[in-house]
C-alpha cells in the first residue's frame, strides 16, 4: 500500500525538482546518462519487489510483467543510451541563398520540468519509459504513479527516491493528490489514462500554456478478412487480447469478421484460449485478474451482450473474468458503447472490407488498428482508407515494442508520441539557430527602402534555392 503525498508538500516538492533544473543539475549529457545507468540498475535491483508488487495489485503473472514492464523499461533505457549522444547533436540545415553568408542549425534543449501521470494497467513500463525519455531530454521530473495500482506506486516510489536525485521527485496519491500536483506549472505534461481525465489534465494544462502528450485509449479494432491466415490471425488476436487480462489500451477491442469464415475464426480463438491457458483458465497462473471491484463490475456487466461463445465465467471474489468470446453482436449494444478494458472480445460480422472500413470510420478514431489478411490490395485499401495511432498488420500490440517507431493517439485517442527518439524529442525544445557572417552587411534589408532597394530585395527574395529547384525537378521525373 502507498503512502499519499501531503498535498501540502506538492508545491514544494516541485519547486524542489524546478530549483534542481535551474541550477543545471540535469544539463550535462554526461549526467543524464549516468543516471539513466543508476535507473536501470535499479530497475534490475527491485525486479523481484515490482514483480511481487504487479502480482498483488492484479495477479499480473511473472512472465508477462517481466516482458511488459520490466524488459520493456530495460530494453528502452539501452536503446536510449546507444543513441543520446547522436539525439543531442546540433542538426545542421540548409540556409536559403539569400541568408548567406551564414548557418542554420537545430539545437535540443530541454525544456524545464515536465509531469508524467501514468494509469494502473501497465504502472511500470507507463511511468518510467516517459520518465526515461524526459531525463535524457535533459529535463527535471514530477512523476506520479497510479494509485489503482498501489502496491507498484509503492515499489516505484521506493526505487526513485532510491535514485536521490533532486531533479526527480515522485507524488502518490489519487484524485486530490493529482489535482495539487496539476496546479503547478510544468513545462510539459505527459498523460496517459482515459479521455475523461485527459480533458481535466488539458484544462489545468491551460492555465500556464503548458503543452501536453496525451496518451488515451478507445475501441481499437482488428479487422479478419476472408482471405486471412486463419490459423495465425486466430492465435494473434487471443493473445493481444487476453495479455494482461484484456487490460491494454492497443488490445484489440471487437473484431470484424467476413461472414465466409467467421465461425472458423471463433473456433479457432477458443481452441487458442484453451491451448494458452487450460480449460479453466482461473487456474491458469498466466491470466491476470481485473484490477479492482468498479472495473469487474462494469465489464460483468458488458457481457449480457450477444452470445456467449466461449467463456463467460467469473468470480467477484477473485475479480475473475474468464476469457470470453461474444457473437452475435451488435453496434448498438453496452459492449460496443465503450472501450471494453477486459477479457471480452466481441465478435462482429462485415461483409466486406470496405464495409469494415466504413464502421471504423463511424467512431473515433482508434489507437490501434489491426487488419488480419493474405491480400496487398486489401492491406492497402484499409491503410488508405482509415487513420489511427497506429497500425499492425498480419499482428496485434507490436507497434508499441519497435523504439523506433513512435507510439501515440491520433484525435479521441492521443495527441503526441513518445518512445525512442520520439520520446526523447516529445520532452526537447527545437531551438532555431542561425548565425550570420559580419564580414559583408549589405544594405538591403536596412530602411530607407528606396525603389532600387526594393527592386534588389525583390529579386534576391526570388531567387530559388538550388535544393528547391533539385526537388521539383525530382517531382516532376516521379510523376512523368
Ligand atoms: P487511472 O485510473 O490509473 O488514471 C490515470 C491517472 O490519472 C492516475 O495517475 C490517476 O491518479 C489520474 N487521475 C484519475 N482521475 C483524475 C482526476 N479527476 N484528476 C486528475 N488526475 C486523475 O487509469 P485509467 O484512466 O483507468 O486508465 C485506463 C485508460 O487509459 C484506458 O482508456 C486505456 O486505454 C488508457 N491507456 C492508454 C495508454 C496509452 O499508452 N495510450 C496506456 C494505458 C492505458
Amino acid at each position: 500500500m502507498f503512502t499519499a503525498t501531503p498535498i501540502a508538500d506538492i508545491a514544494t516538492i516541485v519547486d524542489r525538482a524546478r530549483d534542481a533544473f535551474e541550477r543545471g543539475v540535469t544539463r550535462s549529457v554526461a549526467g543524464r546518462r549516468a543516471t539513466l545507468t543508476r535507473l536501470r540498475t535499479l530497475v534490475v535491483d527491485h525486479e523481484q519487489r515490482l514483480l511481487d508488487a504487479l502480482a498483488a495489485d492484479f495477479g499480473k503473472p511473472a512472465i508477462e510483467a517481466w516482458v511488459t514492464e520490466i524488459g520493456f523499461v530495460l530494453t528502452d533505457i539501452d536503446h536510449t543510451l546507444a543513441h543520446l549522444d547522436r539525439w543531442v547533436q546540433p542538426e545542421r540545415v540548409p540556409t536559403p541563398m539569400s541568408f548567406q553568408p551564414g548557418s542554420s542549425r537545430i539545437v535540443r534543449e530541454p525544456l524545464g520540468v515536465v509531469c508524467v501521470i501514468a494509469p494502473w494497467n501497465y504502472p511500470v513500463q507507463l511511468l518510467l519509459v516517459p520518465l526515461v525519455a524526459a531525463i535524457a531530454a535533459g529535463n527535471a521530473v514530477a512523476a506520479k504513479p497510479s494509485e489503482l495500482a498501489p502496491s507498484t506506486s509503492d515499489a516505484l516510489a521506493a526505487l526513485l527516491n532510491d535514485l536521490a536525485d533532486p531533479a526527480i521527485a515522485v507524488i502518490e496519491g489519487g484524485v486530490a493528490e493529482t489535482t495539487a500536483l496539476l496546479e503547478q506549472r510544468f513545462d510539459h505534461i505527459l498523460y496517459t489514462g482515459n479521455s475523461r481525465v485527459a480533458r481535466v489534465v488539458m484544462r489545468a494544462a491551460a492555465e500556464h500554456l503548458t503543452p501536453v502528450t496525451l496518451e488515451l485509449g478507445g475501441k481499437s479494432p482488428a479487422i479478419v478478412s476472408a482471405h486471412a491466415n486463419l490459423a495465425v490471425a486466430a492465435k494473434r488476436i487471443a493473445w493481444a487480447k487476453f495479455l494482461n487480462a484484456g487490460q491494454t489500451c492497443i488490445a484489440p477491442d471487437y473484431v470484424l469478421v467476413q461472414p465466409s469464415v467467421h465461425d472458423e475464426l471463433v473456433r479457432r480463438i477458443g481452441d487458442a484460449i484453451v491451448e494458452f491457458y487450460g480449460t479453466d483458465p482461473a487456474t491458469s497462473p498466466d491470466f491476470a485478474r481485473i484490477v479492482n471491484d468498479a472495473h469487474f463490475h462494469r465489464i460483468e456487466k458488458l457481457l449480457d451482450s450477444g452470445t456467449t461463445a466461449v467463456g463467460g465465467d467469473t468470480d467477484a471474489d477473485l475479480r475473475y473474468i474468464a476469457p470470453t468470446v461474444l457473437t452475435d453482436v451488435t453496434r448498438d449494444e453496452p459492449v460496443m458503447g465503450e472501450e471494453i478494458f477486459g477479457p471480452v472480445l466481441p465478435v462482429l460480422t462485415i461483409d466486406s472490407i470496405d464495409d469494415a472500413v466504413a464502421f471504423v470510420n463511424a467512431d473515433d478514431k482508434p489507437l490501434a488498428l489491426y487488419v488480419f489478411t493474405e491480400d496487398e490490395d486489401e492491406v492497402d485499401r484499409v491503410l488508405a482508407n482509415t487513420s489511427s495511432g497506429g497500425v499492425c498488420v498480419n499482428a496485434a500490440l507490436f507497434q508499441v515494442s519497435n523504439p523506433h517507431l513512435p507510439f501515440g493517439g491520433v484525435g479521441e485517442s492521443g495527441t503526441g508520441a513518445y518512445h525512442g527518439e520520439f520520446g526523447f524529442e516529445t520532452f526537447s525544445h527545437r531551438r532555431a539557430v542561425y548565425e550570420r557572417s559580419t564580414r559583408i552587411d549589405p544594405p538591403i534589408l536596412y530602411p530607407p527602402y528606396t525603389q532600387s532597394k526594393q527592386r534588389l530585395l525583390r529579386r534576391a527574395l526570388m531567387i530559388s534555392d538550388p535544393r528547391d529547384q533539385l526537388a521539383k525537378l525530382r517531382n516532376r521525373l516521379r510523376r512523368d
